[in-house]
Protein backbone atom coordinates (compact mmCIF):
# COMPACT_ATOMS: atom_id res chain seq x y z
CA UNK A 1 0.00 0.00 0.00
CA UNK A 2 2.81 2.33 0.77
CA UNK A 3 4.73 1.85 -2.58
CA UNK A 4 1.55 2.39 -4.27
CA UNK A 5 1.28 5.62 -2.59
CA UNK A 6 4.77 6.97 -2.95
CA UNK A 7 4.93 5.36 -6.50
CA UNK A 8 1.82 8.12 -6.95
CA UNK A 9 3.15 10.74 -5.42
CA UNK A 10 6.34 10.79 -7.71
CA UNK A 11 3.97 10.55 -10.62
CA UNK A 12 2.34 13.45 -9.56
CA UNK A 13 5.45 15.87 -8.94
CA UNK A 14 7.20 14.40 -11.55
CA UNK A 15 4.28 15.63 -14.07
CA UNK A 16 3.57 18.75 -12.34
CA UNK A 17 1.77 20.61 -15.04
CA UNK A 18 3.55 24.05 -16.00
CA UNK A 19 0.77 25.98 -14.94
CA UNK A 20 2.46 29.35 -16.57
CA UNK A 21 2.84 27.56 -19.81
CA UNK A 22 -0.27 29.51 -21.70
CA UNK A 23 0.68 32.71 -20.16
CA UNK A 24 3.89 32.46 -21.96
CA UNK A 25 2.55 31.03 -24.83
CA UNK A 26 0.34 34.50 -24.37
CA UNK A 27 3.19 36.54 -23.81
CA UNK A 28 5.13 35.66 -26.78
CA UNK A 29 1.92 36.64 -29.30
CA UNK A 30 0.31 39.30 -28.11
CA UNK A 31 3.53 40.97 -26.87
CA UNK A 32 6.29 39.48 -29.18
CA UNK A 33 5.25 38.39 -32.40
CA UNK A 34 2.95 41.50 -32.58
CA UNK A 35 6.03 43.81 -32.70
CA UNK A 36 7.69 42.28 -35.24
CA UNK A 37 9.93 39.65 -33.89
CA UNK A 38 10.41 37.24 -36.42
CA UNK A 39 13.65 35.05 -35.11
CA UNK A 40 12.58 31.47 -34.39
CA UNK A 41 15.27 30.64 -32.30
CA UNK A 42 14.36 33.64 -29.94
CA UNK A 43 10.81 32.72 -30.21
CA UNK A 44 11.26 29.38 -29.00
CA UNK A 45 13.62 30.39 -26.28
CA UNK A 46 10.75 33.19 -24.63
CA UNK A 47 8.34 30.00 -25.04
CA UNK A 48 10.65 27.91 -22.98
CA UNK A 49 12.15 29.80 -20.28
CA UNK A 50 10.17 29.78 -17.28
CA UNK A 51 10.01 33.59 -16.97
CA UNK A 52 8.24 33.38 -13.31
CA UNK A 53 11.08 31.42 -11.54
CA UNK A 54 12.99 34.50 -12.24
CA UNK A 55 10.71 37.23 -10.25
CA UNK A 56 10.09 37.21 -6.52
CA UNK A 57 7.83 34.57 -5.42
CA UNK A 58 5.14 37.92 -4.53
CA UNK A 59 5.29 38.93 -7.94
CA UNK A 60 4.46 35.17 -9.52
CA UNK A 61 1.34 36.03 -11.27
CA UNK A 62 2.57 39.17 -12.75
CA UNK A 63 5.42 37.38 -14.57
CA UNK A 64 4.71 37.36 -18.00
CA UNK A 65 2.72 41.11 -18.00
CA UNK A 66 4.06 43.28 -20.74
CA UNK A 67 6.45 45.37 -18.12
CA UNK A 68 9.43 45.15 -16.27
CA UNK A 69 9.55 44.06 -12.63
CA UNK A 70 11.39 44.91 -9.65
CA UNK A 71 13.53 42.14 -8.52
CA UNK A 72 15.26 43.35 -5.12
CA UNK A 73 18.10 45.93 -5.04
CA UNK A 74 16.76 48.59 -6.94
CA UNK A 75 17.00 46.39 -10.02
CA UNK A 76 14.58 44.98 -12.73
CA UNK A 77 14.10 42.57 -14.65
CA UNK A 78 13.18 43.78 -18.15
CA UNK A 79 10.13 43.57 -20.35
CA UNK A 80 9.55 40.42 -22.26
CA UNK A 81 9.61 42.34 -25.68
CA UNK A 82 13.13 44.05 -24.83
CA UNK A 83 14.97 40.48 -23.70
CA UNK A 84 13.18 39.18 -27.05
CA UNK A 85 13.90 42.26 -29.23
CA UNK A 86 17.27 42.39 -27.77
CA UNK A 87 18.04 38.47 -28.49
CA UNK A 88 16.90 38.70 -31.79
CA UNK A 89 19.51 41.72 -32.92
CA UNK A 90 22.52 39.84 -31.63
CA UNK A 91 21.73 37.06 -34.92
CA UNK A 92 23.08 34.34 -32.54
CA UNK A 93 23.94 30.91 -34.09
CA UNK A 94 24.05 27.37 -31.82
CA UNK A 95 27.72 27.79 -31.56
CA UNK A 96 28.23 31.05 -30.14
CA UNK A 97 29.87 31.99 -27.17
CA UNK A 98 28.29 34.73 -25.23
CA UNK A 99 28.94 37.37 -22.85
CA UNK A 100 25.75 39.17 -20.90
CA UNK A 101 26.58 41.85 -18.25
CA UNK A 102 24.35 42.83 -15.43
CA UNK A 103 22.97 39.33 -14.61
CA UNK A 104 20.36 40.43 -12.30
CA UNK A 105 17.53 37.53 -12.20
CA UNK A 106 19.30 35.54 -14.79
CA UNK A 107 16.46 35.46 -17.19
CA UNK A 108 18.13 37.25 -20.00
CA UNK A 109 21.28 34.41 -19.98
CA UNK A 110 18.78 31.44 -19.71
CA UNK A 111 17.23 32.82 -22.60
CA UNK A 112 20.49 33.32 -24.26
CA UNK A 113 21.42 29.62 -23.33
CA UNK A 114 18.58 27.85 -24.94
CA UNK A 115 20.29 29.04 -27.60
CA UNK A 116 23.80 29.52 -27.54
CA UNK A 117 26.57 27.16 -26.59
CA UNK A 118 27.63 28.97 -23.78
CA UNK A 119 26.92 31.83 -21.67
CA UNK A 120 29.24 34.24 -19.55
CA UNK A 121 27.16 36.82 -17.53
CA UNK A 122 28.45 38.85 -14.97
CA UNK A 123 27.00 40.72 -12.14
CA UNK A 124 28.03 43.20 -10.09
CA UNK A 125 25.63 43.46 -7.02
CA UNK A 126 26.94 40.10 -5.11
CA UNK A 127 23.87 38.68 -3.80
CA UNK A 128 22.31 38.90 -6.89
CA UNK A 129 24.73 36.85 -8.36
CA UNK A 130 24.28 34.34 -6.30
CA UNK A 131 20.76 33.74 -6.11
CA UNK A 132 21.02 34.07 -10.40
CA UNK A 133 23.65 31.24 -10.15
CA UNK A 134 21.52 29.10 -7.65
CA UNK A 135 18.50 29.61 -9.65
CA UNK A 136 20.24 28.71 -12.55
CA UNK A 137 21.53 25.68 -11.34
CA UNK A 138 17.88 24.42 -9.70
CA UNK A 139 16.44 24.89 -13.31
CA UNK A 140 19.11 23.05 -14.91
CA UNK A 141 20.98 25.90 -17.23
CA UNK A 142 24.11 23.99 -17.38
CA UNK A 143 25.58 26.48 -19.94
CA UNK A 144 25.75 29.23 -18.17
CA UNK A 145 28.54 30.89 -16.27
CA UNK A 146 27.19 33.91 -13.15
CA UNK A 147 30.51 35.82 -12.56
CA UNK A 148 30.31 38.35 -9.46
CA UNK A 149 31.77 41.57 -10.11
CA UNK A 150 32.07 44.70 -12.10
CA UNK A 151 31.40 43.92 -15.87
CA UNK A 152 33.21 47.15 -17.68
CA UNK A 153 36.40 44.93 -18.09
CA UNK A 154 34.41 41.69 -19.48
CA UNK A 155 36.11 38.63 -19.40
CA UNK A 156 39.67 38.77 -20.67
CA UNK A 157 40.39 35.16 -20.13
CA UNK A 158 37.52 33.77 -21.86
CA UNK A 159 37.49 36.50 -24.70
CA UNK A 160 36.87 36.57 -27.35
CA UNK A 161 33.07 36.71 -27.89
CA UNK A 162 30.59 36.10 -30.47
CA UNK A 163 28.06 38.20 -29.20
CA UNK A 164 27.64 40.62 -26.12
CA UNK A 165 24.86 41.61 -24.41
CA UNK A 166 24.81 44.30 -22.05
CA UNK A 167 21.68 44.87 -20.04
CA UNK A 168 22.54 48.15 -17.81
CA UNK A 169 22.56 51.84 -19.44
CA UNK A 170 26.22 53.13 -19.70
CA UNK A 171 27.30 56.54 -20.25
CA UNK A 172 29.43 55.04 -23.11
CA UNK A 173 30.53 51.59 -24.63
CA UNK A 174 33.15 50.27 -22.31
CA UNK A 175 36.36 49.97 -24.52
CA UNK A 176 36.96 46.60 -22.77
CA UNK A 177 34.37 44.88 -24.05
CA UNK A 178 35.25 46.26 -27.79
CA UNK A 179 37.81 44.89 -27.65
CA UNK A 180 36.58 41.35 -26.51
CA UNK A 181 34.04 41.20 -29.26
CA UNK A 182 35.03 38.84 -31.57
CA UNK A 183 35.84 39.71 -35.45
CA UNK A 184 32.08 39.93 -36.98
CA UNK A 185 30.38 39.96 -33.98
CA UNK A 186 27.40 41.93 -32.64
CA UNK A 187 27.10 43.42 -29.55
CA UNK A 188 23.58 45.20 -27.95
CA UNK A 189 24.23 47.89 -25.54
CA UNK A 190 21.95 50.15 -23.91
CA UNK A 191 23.48 53.96 -24.06
CA UNK A 192 23.04 57.56 -22.78
CA UNK A 193 24.20 59.85 -20.12
CA UNK A 194 20.70 59.62 -18.49
CA UNK A 195 17.87 57.52 -18.75
CA UNK A 196 15.51 59.82 -20.53
CA UNK A 197 17.91 59.64 -23.45
CA UNK A 198 18.80 55.85 -23.64
CA UNK A 199 18.85 54.39 -26.71
CA UNK A 200 19.39 50.49 -27.49
CA UNK A 201 23.01 50.65 -29.49
CA UNK A 202 24.03 47.71 -32.16
CA UNK A 203 27.48 47.46 -32.42
CA UNK A 204 29.01 45.21 -35.17
CA UNK A 205 32.80 44.63 -35.57
CA UNK A 206 33.38 44.48 -39.31
CA UNK A 207 37.50 43.97 -40.68
CA UNK A 208 38.85 45.47 -36.98
CA UNK A 209 36.27 48.82 -37.32
CA UNK A 210 33.21 49.93 -34.93
CA UNK A 211 30.00 50.44 -36.82
CA UNK A 212 27.41 51.48 -34.34
CA UNK A 213 23.55 52.14 -34.92
CA UNK A 214 20.97 53.34 -32.92
CA UNK A 215 17.72 51.24 -32.43
CA UNK A 216 15.22 51.83 -29.73
CA UNK A 217 14.78 54.54 -27.06
CA UNK A 218 14.66 52.57 -23.86
CA UNK A 219 14.92 53.21 -20.10
CA UNK A 220 17.30 50.64 -18.21
CA UNK A 221 18.74 50.56 -14.67
CA UNK A 222 22.41 52.12 -14.87
CA UNK A 223 25.78 50.28 -15.43
CA UNK A 224 27.59 51.25 -12.48
CA UNK A 225 31.44 51.15 -11.42
CA UNK A 226 32.89 49.14 -8.73
CA UNK A 227 34.97 51.93 -6.68
CA UNK A 228 37.11 49.46 -5.06
CA UNK A 229 39.25 48.90 -9.13
N1 LIG B 1 19.48 40.87 -17.45
C1 LIG B 1 18.79 40.93 -16.17
C2 LIG B 1 18.25 42.32 -15.83
C3 LIG B 1 19.28 43.33 -15.76
S1 LIG B 1 19.04 44.68 -14.66
C4 LIG B 1 17.69 39.91 -16.07
O1 LIG B 1 17.42 39.21 -17.06
O2 LIG B 1 17.12 39.78 -14.98
C5 LIG B 1 20.69 45.26 -14.80
C6 LIG B 1 21.66 44.55 -13.93
O3 LIG B 1 22.96 45.06 -14.25
C7 LIG B 1 21.47 44.83 -12.46
O4 LIG B 1 21.33 43.63 -11.75
C8 LIG B 1 22.74 45.59 -12.06
O5 LIG B 1 23.16 45.31 -10.75
C9 LIG B 1 23.74 45.10 -13.09
N2 LIG B 1 24.90 45.96 -13.33
C10 LIG B 1 24.97 47.30 -13.37
N3 LIG B 1 26.23 47.72 -13.63
C11 LIG B 1 26.99 46.59 -13.76
C12 LIG B 1 28.38 46.33 -14.02
N4 LIG B 1 29.25 47.33 -14.16
N5 LIG B 1 28.79 45.06 -14.09
C13 LIG B 1 27.93 44.02 -13.91
N6 LIG B 1 26.62 44.20 -13.65
C14 LIG B 1 26.14 45.45 -13.58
Amino acid sequence: MKSIFLALLFVLLAFQPDNYKNDRMRMVNDQIISRGVRDQATLNAMRTVPRHEFVPSNSRQLAYGDHPLSIGYGQTISQPYIVAYMTEVLELKPDFKVLEIGTGSGYQAAVLSEIVSEVFTIEIIKELATSAKKRLQMLGYKNVRVFSGDGYNGLKEFAPFDAIMVTAGAESIPQPLLDQLKEGGRMIIPVGSSSYTQYLVLVEKKNGKIKTRKLLPVRFVPFTRDSKK
